[in-house]
């Protein structure tokens, strides 16, 4: 999924577990799980090929990601962190367990996707099988043939459901 559904549900995560004893740990650990239930929804993600962007692996250096590839990962992370921050901006938000459960959730992303270490990281003994696990529970190569609307509806929904708990 995008990084905003991811963040803003590791950040609720975060804000439930708040009060309980080891919250912070706690709540990166949920985070960082709730990362593989919420992949395992159908969703799109924005280095999906299209017109403008041929097909290409996130494995790939990137200097072939295509830079409107870039420029979305880049917004999505942007808009993702300053709503956490913009939550957070009166407390020191290293102490809080909403910024420790989005940071859980967002780390499977930071490990295994960005291309300038992806490829070391296959080849660390227990962060590559859980890079393999994360990749298989995408079922990208079937979700690429759905229309993107679709797959941006679920993420949608994520987002209308963590935003009205929270
Ligand atoms: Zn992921």
């Amino acid at each position: 999924m995008l990084a905003i559904p991811h963040l803003l549900t590791g950040a609720l995560i975060g804000k439930v577990a708040e009060g309980v004893p080891y919250a912070l740990p706690i709540a990166f650990v949920l985070g960082w799980l709730s990362h593989y239930i919420l992949d395992s929804i159908p969703h799109w993600e924005s280095y999906f090929p299209n017109k403008n962007n041929p097909y290409f692996e996130t494995d790939d250096p990137i200097r072939k990601w295509p830079k409107s590839v870039l420029l979305s990962i880049f917004l999505d992370f942007t808009v993702g962190f300053f709503l956490i921050f913009f939550y957070l901006r009166d407390v020191n938000f290293w102490q809080t367990a909403v910024f420790w459960g989005s940071i859980g959730a967002i780390a499977p992303d930071i490990i295994d996707n960005v291309p300038f270490w992806n490829r070391y990281v296959e080849k660390i003994p227990v962060l590559g099988s859980m890079r393999k696990f994360h990749q298989s529970i995408h079922i990208s190569n079937d979700q690429k043939k759905y229309p993107k609307y679709l797959g941006l509806v679920t993420q949608l929904i994520v987002i209308t459901i963590v935003l009205w708990i929270f």
